[in-house]
């Protein structure tokens, strides 16, 4: 298969596009629609100035899509004055997993002068999540706890280091998959959260919204494009499976969306359209219903709908065994 841009040889085809790169041309692509993304996500406020940069945090798990975010945000915007950035990674205390991808992290912001902060489950909650794993107290799957715990710190130490706007490395396939999930499960309130907590336009957004804006601007590209764009580029990226990984539905999902892609290629672009669109929708009908009222959690101040975050009931029930 030869490149359609150049004639060499192909390193890629993408069956919903139907194009066909090279190396060269692949690795442009992969930064073009990066690019594109956080232009039509205005994730660069007209008013940034280098006297008042915006301030991106970016979630750096050493893992391949926060790796290849990183490094791309870094050669596209690295010299520019109104955007500063910092690396964040979250240390769950994961004996033999961890440890190597903060490595990859810390060799990552070191070749690209980044400043970079490391945070972790044991000096902040007091646990680990190898601990956690072996205690459960609450009879489920480690990722549950695991999934409250790195949103809190993120969201926590964003907002410490001023940041305007979090930026994590998820791919098309994660939101997809997420997408599937919530619909599958019924769950509109989080389909309408997804709009208000994570997603661009930031000119859409409304303005009142009491979470750091959250931006993917890896969300339009395939994870298989993500790991190959980390391959060519020869990035430190840190890739074994974390031992306590347990998402069993997210795997199945993960499966029906591969089969679904291979007959009929496009879907999962497809289906985060129309998700982001519904999500949009929802979050208003909610809001204009009066729906959403969130408090402070009385403990660590965390945005909660109750009176007590979920991460506080969570460490209490851990503390309690
Ligand atoms: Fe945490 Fe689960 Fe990710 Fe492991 S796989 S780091 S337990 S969320
Ligand atoms: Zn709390």
């Amino acid at each position: 298969m030869e490149c359609d841009k150049c004639g060499r040889d192909a390193v890629m085809n993408a069956a919903y596009s139907g194009a066909h790169l090279c190396e060269t041309h692949f690795c442009r692509s992969i930064e073009k629609r990066v690019r594109r993304r956080i232009r039509e996500d205005s994730l660069i406020p007209r008013d940034a100035t280098p006297e008042d940069p915006e301030r991106w945090v970016i979630g750096l798990s050493g893992g391949k899509d926060s790796v290849v975010l990183t490094q791309i945000l870094d050669e596209t915007f690295g010299n520019d004055p109104r955007i500063e950035m910092l690396a964040l990674t979250i240390h769950e205390g994961i004996e033999g997993y961890r440890d190597k991808s903060v490595d990859a992290c810390v060799e990552l912001s070191e070749s690209l002068d980044i400043r970079h902060e490391l945070v972790t489950y044991e000096d902040e909650i007091g646990v680990k999540m190898d601990d956690v794993a072996e205690s459960d107290p609450m009879n489920m799957a480690p990722c549950a706890y695991c999934g409250v715990f790195r949103r809190d710190l993120l969201e926590r130490y964003a907002d410490e280091f001023g940041a305007s706007k979090l930026l994590t490395g998820h791919n098309l396939d994660d939101e997809a998959q997420t997408a599937m999930m919530n619909f599958l499960e019924g769950d509109v309130k989080q389909v309408a959260k997804h709009f208000d907590a994570s997603l661009g336009s930031f000119d859409d957004r409304n303005e009142q919204s009491e979470f750091i804006p959250r931006a993917k601007p890896l969300r339009d590209i395939p994870e298989k494009e993500v790991a190959l764009y980390a391959h060519l580029r020869d990035l430190p990226a840190h890739i074994t499976e974390c031992p306590h990984a347990s998402e069993a539905y997210r795997g199945e999902i993960q499966k029906l969306l591969w089969k679904l892609e291979e007959n009929h290629p496009g879907t999962r672009h497809s289906i985060l359209a129309g998700y982001e669109e519904l999500s949009k929708l929802a979050a208003d009908q909610y809001r204009g219903a009066g729906e959403v009222t969130l408090n402070e959690c009385e403990e660590c101040g965390s945005k909660t709908s109750g009176t007590r975050c979920r991460k506080c009931k969570l460490v209490d029930a851990i503390h309690a065994v």
